[in-house]
């Protein structure tokens, strides 16, 4: 499959794999938004949060979980953070791939 994530997953696109388990991989965004800026990703291909089957939801408490530890890792988890699903077109989703994003370092602004 022509995913981009599958394929930072499989190990056939080199990233600084920050943090790797048997259900999720983090990796820093290419082209981050924030001084903190790294994305929490499944290893299996889900498109999106739409696609999350009943089985599958304890998947994105994990990856809340791992993006807590990453924030405090990072140093930013008193100043706090923030996470951010895109979902969908209209939610500003590029990769179709199920993907967390942790953002920090910097004051949020609202959401828009
Ligand atoms: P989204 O708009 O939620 O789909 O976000 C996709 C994110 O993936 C964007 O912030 C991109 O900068 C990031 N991205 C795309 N390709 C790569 C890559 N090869 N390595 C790391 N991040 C990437
Ligand atoms: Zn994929």
């Amino acid at each position: 499959m022509d995913c981009i994530f599958c394929r930072i997953a499989g190990g056939e696109i080199e990233s600084n794999i920050l943090y790797q388990d048997d259900q999720v991989i983090a990796f820093p965004d290419i082209n981050p938004n924030a001084p903190v800026h790294i994305l929490v990703v499944p290893l299996k291909h889900i498109e999106s949060l739409v696609d999350l089957t009943a089985s599958e939801e304890p998947l994105m408490g994990h990856m809340r979980a791992v993006a807590n530890r990453l924030a405090r890792d990072a140093g930013v988890s008193q100043k706090g953070y923030r996470l951010v699903v895109n979902c969908g077109p209209e939610g500003g989703q590029l990769v179709p791939h199920l993907h967390l994003h942790l953002l920090g370092g910097r004051k949020m602004g609202s959401l828009g």
